[in-house]
């Protein structure tokens, strides 16, 4: 229940996005193709409209490392990671641009002609806020493991699992349970299985085209 690009917890209204979208000609014979399909928010996926989108050109949630791709802070603002090489710079200001994650106020009309009111840079904000308050209390109560379930159960419903890893960053046992609270993380292979740092290039394990993207 989470949006494959801005990463927040999304209850209701879950929208099927065509990463290749089915409104151009020249992608209608992958309408029904699973490889085509992510989840996404009503706001991103009203963002991407039918831009065309050229794999090869952008990273991808299924296929590659967006955790490895972006620093978050606490101003709530977005920066690509200068520890990726000029080529995948590139690519990840182009998922950026996509979908409209570096925009901080937007007003979006989704497919159902509703008007919808945004700030992602508030969003992550708070998303982060939470992540820290969460961490500190945590701090006061070592070894506390009803407190730590109930942390990854806040991290769970507030989404934003990028932002919980990086205020997590100094810890490693809870950088784990994180990447196992958000179903599929693991299986995703994008962190390493000793020290849970994440792995660039993606190794994509579904063979995804143009997954793994450096
Ligand atoms: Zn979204």
């Amino acid at each position: 229940m989470y949006c494959s690009y801005c990463e927040r917890y999304v209850a209701t209204q879950l929208a099927v996005e065509h990463i290749q979208p089915k409104g151009l000609p020249a992608y209608q014979p992958l309408q029904g193709r699973w490889e085509n399909f992510l989840l996404a928010c009503v706001n991103c996926n009203s963002t991407k409209k039918d831009k065309p989108v050229s794999l090869s050109d952008v990273l991808l949630p299924d296929r590659d490392n967006t955790l490895a791709a972006y620093l978050y802070s606490a101003g709530g603002e977005i920066q690509v990671s200068s520890q990726l090489n000029a080529h995948a710079q590139q690519l990840a200001k182009a998922t950026l641009a996509l979908v409209g994650l570096d925009r901080r106020g937007q007003t979006i009309v989704d497919a159902n002609g509703r008007l919808i009111a945004l700030d992602r840079v508030k969003q992550r904000m708070e998303a982060w806020m939470t992540a820290v308050d969460a961490r500190q209390k945590l701090a006061e109560q070592p070894g506390n493991a009803a407190m730590a379930a109930l942390v990854l159960r806040l991290a769970q419903y507030t989404g934003f699992f990028s932002i919980w890893m990086e205020v997590f960053q100094a810890e490693p046992e809870m950088r784990r349970r994180l990447i196992d609270a958000f179903p599929g993380t693991r299986e995703s292979g994008c962190f390493d299985p000793q020290t849970f740092e994440p792995i660039q290039p993606a190794p994509n394990p579904d063979h995804l085209p143009h997954g793994g993207k450096a």
